[in-house]
């Protein structure tokens, strides 16, 4: 049972109708921040993760905005501050991945790659910085990917590697505010974006469960409970980190 560490924060997770950011949404609403929910497409679904946040007794909005488009975040941060008046953490979590090796990769999926994964990432920053107070706290989910040289996911990692720089570059910039930026880097995680709908066979997955320490896929509650500890208070001290949560892969 989670205590309510984050009681009185205002939390913005995107893309959280489903996998890690959904998980990430509850887990935190569990410790007792206000969350709100980003969806781009999925309204349903991330309407279902409010209501299940509200049933357990937590307090959490839907947030509608395509991160990818740099003129519907601003819309979505004031929907946040009209809704809780304050923004005390952010998840930057929405992404989209597609597989592909070099001969394949077109301008247009380089430019949607990073357009959300990078790009959204940078422009939500900017929005939290300028009304989280001190104390407040950005986290970039990242991936284990970056580290790892992954055949057929060159613009997908090249996009997970800006996110390692800009992190430790927005901790300096805005550790003088009381802010601080850390990556959180999963590794294989079972979601829609890592199964067998986006491509992922069988034996891939047993080849990945066999490089991780601990001999398993991870879940998204495992990430969401590793991004509950790098956002509360005890971990005052820690930015511009990049934590691996990845069961331990290639070590
Ligand atoms: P997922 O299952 O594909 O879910 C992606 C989420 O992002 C959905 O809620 C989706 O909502 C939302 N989204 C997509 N495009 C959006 C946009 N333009 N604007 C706003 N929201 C948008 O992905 P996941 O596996 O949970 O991944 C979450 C994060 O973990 C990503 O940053 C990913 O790179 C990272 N990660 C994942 C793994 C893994 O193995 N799964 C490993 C390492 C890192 P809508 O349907 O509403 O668009």
């Amino acid at each position: 049972m989670a205590d309510k560490r984050l009681a009185g924060k205002v939390v913005l997770v995107t893309g959280a109708s489903r996998g890690i950011g959904a998980a990430i949404a509850k887990r935190l609403a569990a410790d007792g921040a206000k969350v709100a929910v980003n969806y781009a497409k999925s309204e349903g679904p991330a309407k279902e993760v409010v209501s299940e946040i509200t049933k357990a007794g937590g307090e959490a909005i839907a947030v509608h905005a395509d991160v990818s488009q740099p003129a519907q975040i601003p819309v979505m941060f004031a929907a946040v501050q009209k809704a809780y008046g304050r923004l005390d953490i952010l998840v930057n979590n929405a992404a989209i991945m597609q597989r592909g090796f070099l001969k394949d990769v077109t301008a247009e999926d380089f430019d949607r790659h990073f357009g959300l994964n990078v790009r959204g990432y940078l422009l939500c920053a900017k929005e939290a910085a300028a009304v989280m107070p001190k104390g407040g706290c950005i986290i970039n989910i990242a991936s284990a990917i970056s580290r790892m040289a992954y055949p057929g996911s060159v613009v997908y990692s090249a996009t997970k590697g800006a996110i390692d720089v800009m992190t430790r570059v927005l901790a300096a910039e805005l550790g003088p505010d009381g802010i601080r930026v850390n990556a959180v880097a999963p590794g294989s995680t079972r979601t829609d974006m890592n199964n067998a709908s986006s491509g992922k066979t069988k034996e891939e997955e047993q080849m990945e469960e066999q490089m991780t320490a601990l001999r398993r896929i991870g879940e998204s509650e495992d990430i969401a409970d590793a991004v509950s500890l790098i956002v509360c208070d005890d971990a005052r001290w820690i930015t511009g980190a990049w934590i691996d949560v990845s069961g331990g892969i290639r070590l």
